[in-house]
């Protein structure tokens, strides 16, 4: 495989989108109001008795929005999973409904597709965003978008509202399941992956489906930690951490951009002109469309009150930069747009701007030519190979963080299918807890006969191989306790199970005002591993809730993340060996609630309460995981001085030292020894992931570019400071110096 950087400068090679004559010429016959009307984006009913099938759209609302509106977007939240045919007569009515219309300018319907096509029933489930990043394989992360383009596409939806481009540094949030982490070169390459898997380089051919990169800007950081607080974010920080991801899915293509619902040091996103255009097309060149958040022109007004009225809000947000308004329930954005316009307040340019870019990715999309190409059939969306490539994807996610040698000295893990296992936790038979939000409904809590019904939970993919395994609750997510029932499972076995961590969520009914895990399930943990059968704990949760002490009962700890569907298989074929593990934690497991420091701490967060520097002391490292073999690493070697701005290469040998074939993900990390701004201890650089036959070595090359070796200083300026650098890769160091009078400095902000 490629190494990341080699990843990352491929997709920014790609054909530059074709102008298109039919979008002036559209543009030169519309009226003000239809003008507006692109620019609004409605979510549709779908009404009928939930009994029944197929439902139907609520054709009155449509033809409101159609006729009177102009409407020029759906999206649509369903609290439903429908089949391919459901959804080709969904949005064919709707299709058909706006082609009728005085220009024929077709619908934009986008979805949240967010771990594979979680809204139409049958087709495969990745894992979460989170569980992809741990992979460390953008190729595979790829693959999987694109199969989700292909599959939202057949039910003729070309937009899908992803990737996340935020960067998971705050782990209490709600969606830093739906991140990549909290690395910022991880974060970019994976977002790069999906953004070319589910655009590919020709968005016309029907099998592709415009990205969304969201949610531009700082979404992530919100001081609480609860979702849509204010975040108060240094435009260092914003430069260093939150900036790259976009800028990389900028320059891979991403067709469209939504906005951040919350506030940056006290401004609202939604109404920064410095943000949205100062930032994001001056400088970033940002050429797309960009969304608004769920109804927050309005919440400019009613919740930010950085606005009087909605007419206030509205100017402001357009003036700002917003393209597309995600209304989503009533018509008052239209209206009061075109009154705007009328009276001079809003420029009749910045409308024509923004359906300029409305009906260009119409066009791209291939929209504009009737019909639309759908290359994909509902066979191809239920095919046992893209169930095949979820599977991988989940086998490739699942992290091995703790395997301790049980009374034989062998390590715990793999488990024998002869042992006679005990398994309990209430994530073992839990689908919601493997797939979490954004499943079939908003919360991923929908029935569970929308599950496909061979789906199997944790529960099943053990007893699949160990058919006589036995189980006990133990633990329900409500707080519920059985523990002698579990405590006697536990002694009769030669190894308990405990599959503990957080049934589904999304965005504000998500947040959680503490980190810990529940009561109930620590006390589980602790009844289970004072029998001293040995403990295998499992842990199937989005964020990393606190297991404090309680951790030392596990003498295996297995990170799971929220794998989905096919989750349940893939963590039982790791826990008996048939998968050696490979996955990485793509984040620092805390160790206690207030331990939220990310590894590319600076040292000052390492000094501890008697002022040592061992402060720094997670229950798990960014980058940890470990397999079923061993490997050596050695050879780090760099040219021990080179020019500042001169390309360095870094060489290193792996070798697969242990008994069995497994994949290794190298991680090359980079440390500034002295900067002018206090720098990170340390920072991902590069990684590849290779697969070794034991015994077998590999010498990789990697190359550190400037921009590898830069960090944004104190005026917001990415430059190179001379001096001295070191390099690491596994326990291997190596140390260099870069020459040269003065920093060189890579960008400057525009703004
Ligand atoms: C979320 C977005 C999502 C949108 C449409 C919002 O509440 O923040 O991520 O794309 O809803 O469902």
């Amino acid at each position: 495989m490629a190494d990341s950087q080699v990843y990352l400068r491929e997709a920014s090679v790609h054909p530059a989108p074709e102008a298109d004559p039919r979008v002036d010429a559209l543009l030169g016959q519309m009226t003000l109001e239809e003008k507006v009307g692109q620019m609004t984006q409605i979510t549709l009913e779908v009404i009928a008795d939930k009994r029944q099938r197929p439902y139907m759209v609520d054709r009155a609302k449509l033809r409101r929005a159609v006729e009177d509106f102009h409407v020029g977007s759906v999206l649509n939240v369903v609290d439903e999973a429908y089949t391919v045919d459901e959804w080709r007569e969904i949005t064919g009515v709707v299709d058909s409904l706006s082609r009728a219309s005085r220009l024929g300018v077709p619908v934009l319907y986008g979805i949240d597709a967010v771990h594979g096509a979680n809204y139409t029933r049958g087709a495969a489930l990745v894992p979460q965003n989170i569980g992809l990043a741990a992979t460390f394989n953008p190729a595979l992360v790829q693959e999987a978008a694109a199969v989700t383009a292909r599959d939202i596409r057949a039910g003729g939806l070309p937009w899908d509202f992803a990737p996340v481009l935020d960067i998971g540094r705050h782990v209490a949030w709600s969606r830093f399941y739906e991140t990549f982490g909290e690395d910022v070169h991880l974060a970019s390459v994976m977002g790069v992956a999906q953004v070319r898997g589910l655009e590919g380089d020709d968005l016309a051919s029907g099998v592709r489906a415009a990205a969304t990169g969201k949610h531009f800007l700082g979404y992530s950081g919100p001081r609480t930690g609860r979702d849509r607080s204010s975040a108060f974010i240094t435009e260092r920080e914003l430069r260093e951490y939150y900036v790259p991801p976009f800028q990389a899915a900028i320059d891979a293509g991403v067709a469209t951009i939504m906005i951040n619902s919350g506030d940056i040091n006290g401004v609202p996103v939604h109404a920064s002109h410095d943000l949205l255009t100062g930032l994001l097309r001056d400088e970033m060149g940002f050429e797309g469309v960009a969304v608004t958040d769920w109804e927050d022109i309005k919440k400019l007004a009613t919740l930010h009150r950085v606005a009087e009225n909605e007419r206030e809000a509205t100017k402001m947000a357009v003036l700002a930069g917003v393209d597309l308004s995600m209304v989503p329930n009533d018509f008052s954005f239209h209206t009061t747009l075109v009154s705007l316009v009328r009276d001079g307040e809003v420029p009749l340019a910045r409308i024509d701007q923004a359906v300029r870019r409305i009906l260009t990715l119409k066009s791209r999309l291939g929209l504009l030519d009737a019909p639309a190409a759908t290359g994909s059939t509902p066979e191809a969306v239920t095919a046992p190979a893209s169930r095949a490539l979820a599977l991988q994807a989940a086998r490739e996610s699942i992290t091995l963080l703790r395997n301790r040698p049980d009374a034989s000295g062998a390590p715990l893990l793999p488990l024998s299918p002869e042992a006679n296992v005990f398994v309990t936790g209430p994530a073992a038979t839990s689908m919601r807890a493997l797939n979490n939000g954004w499943t079939y409904t908003w919360q991923g809590d929908g029935r569970a006969d929308l599950y496909m019904p061979e789906g199997r939970t944790v529960l099943d993919g053990i007893r699949a191989i160990a058919p006589e395994a036995t189980y006990e609750p133990g633990a329900g997510f409500d707080g519920s306790l059985d523990l002698e029932a579990a405590a006697s499972g536990a002694r009769a076995a030669d190894v308990a199970v405990v599959v503990l961590g957080e049934e589904s969520y999304a965005e504000v009914p998500g947040s959680v005002t503490d980190m810990w895990l529940p009561d109930a399930q620590l006390a589980l943990l602790d009844a289970v591993a004072a029998t001293g059968t040995p403990v295998v704990l499992v842990l199937v949760e989005g964020r990393p809730r606190i297991l404090g002490e309680h951790e030392a009962g596990a003498d295996a700890l297995v990170m799971a993340y929220n794998p989905s569907h096919e989750g349940g298989q893939a963590i039982a074929e790791v826990l008996f060996g048939r998968v050696n593990p490979s996955g990485r934690l793509p984040f620092t497991y805390p160790s206690g609630p207030n331990m939220l420091v990310a590894y590319d701490r600076t040292l000052s967060d390492d000094v501890d309460t008697s002022y040592g520097f061992t402060g720094f002391q997670p229950l798990a490292r960014f980058g940890d995981g470990f397999g079923y073999t061993t490997f050596a690493t050695s050879g780090l070697t760099v040219a021990p001085e080179a020019e500042i701005g001169e390309p360095l290469a870094v060489t290193v040998t792996v070798q697969n030292t242990g008994a069995v074939a497994g994949h290794e993900v190298v991680l090359l990390y980079v440390s500034d020894t002295v900067a002018s701004v206090a720098p990170a201890t340390e920072r991902l650089a590069r990684f590849a992931k290779v697969y070794l036959e034991p015994g077998e070595s590999r010498t990789l090359t990697f190359s550190l570019d400037p921009a590898a070796l830069s960090f944004v200083d104190a005026r917001g300026r990415r430059l190179v400071e001379p001096g001295a650098f070191s390099v690491r890769v596994a326990d291997q160091t190596a140390e260099f110096v870069l020459t040269g009078d003065a920093p060189l400095v890579l960008s400057t902000p525009a703004r």
